[in-house]
């Protein structure tokens, strides 16, 4: 008997699996494959809430996270960098967005049409080939274990421990019955970084951002509601580098190191980050986070670490 099963090894699922041995927890991950087989190791992840409505335990997993990144880049951990990052809008606002406060160096900076603001500040950025698997390392290092294992119901994770945390992503639509999951497909681009060191997000419809990574540029987006198709797309491609060389013309004739696609864990409704009793014993949710993953993944992490204690307190 274990005191806690994560069942799920993406960004969500290790990282509230650190949190939990942080905390003295046994902790055991469950996961079907490597996290390089993951959703989150096809993310952009950079730090920002991508479609990600405000509420204010979101504003604080954002700020967590941020925070955590940052302390992460300073410390050199592997595939961790903080990007100037440039948002352009094209939507007239003029306020403060609501996740301003969660983030350093946010300016307002006047543009020409057909934008109506940008905004300058630093951003995290992980790349997720080096940080997934130095997470995974640190997590097993720290005395938790990792377990290839796929469950068709969270139940089997129930019989071995009293507390589960569902971690699974898109799988959660099915694992809990929860209707309002659904996949929103995303495609990237990988080119050569011809030396860009500043990322661009066009706010228009579709978005278009260039992420600089340490080799490679990052270039985007797609957001397809529903689309369950994981094979790069040719004309989505070719889209993609066109508007991105149009935003940035030093990636022109940049060659392309790799493409993929992958499905976001959208939830109508937002994430879902709660307790729930089963017969069987408590899950403690963690999926839902759309486009946000790697933006809300350390704040999500604290709070289900201490749901899942505030729970074993009662259990035991
Ligand atoms: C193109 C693209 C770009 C993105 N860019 C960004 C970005 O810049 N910033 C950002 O914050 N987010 C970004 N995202 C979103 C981010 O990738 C997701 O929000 C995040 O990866 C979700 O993490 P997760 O751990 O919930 O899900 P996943 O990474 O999908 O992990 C789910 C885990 O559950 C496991 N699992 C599933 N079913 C079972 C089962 N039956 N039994 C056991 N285990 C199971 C899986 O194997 C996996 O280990 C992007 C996504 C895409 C596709």
């Amino acid at each position: 008997m274990v005191d806690v099963i994560v069942v799920g090894g993406g960004i969500i699922g290790l990282t509230a699996a650190m949190r939990l041995r942080e905390r003295g927890a046994e902790v055991t991950v469950w996961a079907p494959s490597g996290p390089e087989q993951t959703v989150s190791a096809v993310a952009a992840a950079v730090w920002y809430p991508t479609r990600t409505l405000f509420e204010p335990r979101v504003l604080a997993w954002a700020a967590a996270t941020y925070d955590q990144f940052r302390r992460h880049a300073f410390a050199r951990v592997p595939g961790v960098l903080v990007r100037e990052t440039r948002n352009l809008e094209r939507d007239g606002a003029a306020g403060e967005p609501w996740w301003a406060p969660a983030a350093r160096g946010v300016r307002y900076l006047p543009i020409d049409p057909p934008w109506t603001r940008e905004i300058r500040f630093q951003a995290p950025l992980v790349e997720m080939g080096t940080y997934l698997p130095w997470l995974r390392e640190r997590l097993v290092a720290a005395g938790a274990r990792v377990v290839r294992r796929r469950v068709d119901r969270l139940e089997e994770a129930l019989v071995e421990a009293p507390v589960v945390v569902n971690a699974t992503g898109l799988a959660a639509g099915t694992l809990c019955g929860d209707p309002d999951v659904f996949p929103v497909r995303g495609q990237i681009v990988r080119v050569a970084n011809p030396g860009i060191i500043v990322s661009v997000r066009d706010q228009g419809d579709p978005g278009t951002y260039v992420h600089p990574r340490s080799r490679d540029v990052v270039l985007g987006g797609t957001w397809q509601a529903n689309n369950w198709n994981t094979a790069p797309d040719p004309a989505t491609r070719d889209a993609i580098l066109e508007r991105c060389v149009a935003l940035v013309p030093e990636l022109a004739g940049a060659p392309i190191v790799g493409e993929e696609a992958g499905l976001r864990p959208a939830r109508r409704g937002g994430p879902r980050v709660e307790a729930e009793k089963w017969p069987a014993g408590t899950v403690v949710h963690a999926y839902g986070h759309g486009g946000a993953g790697m933006t809300l993944c350390w704040g999500t992490a604290d709070e289900v670490a201490s749901l899942v204690c505030d729970e074993s307190l009662t259990v035991r």
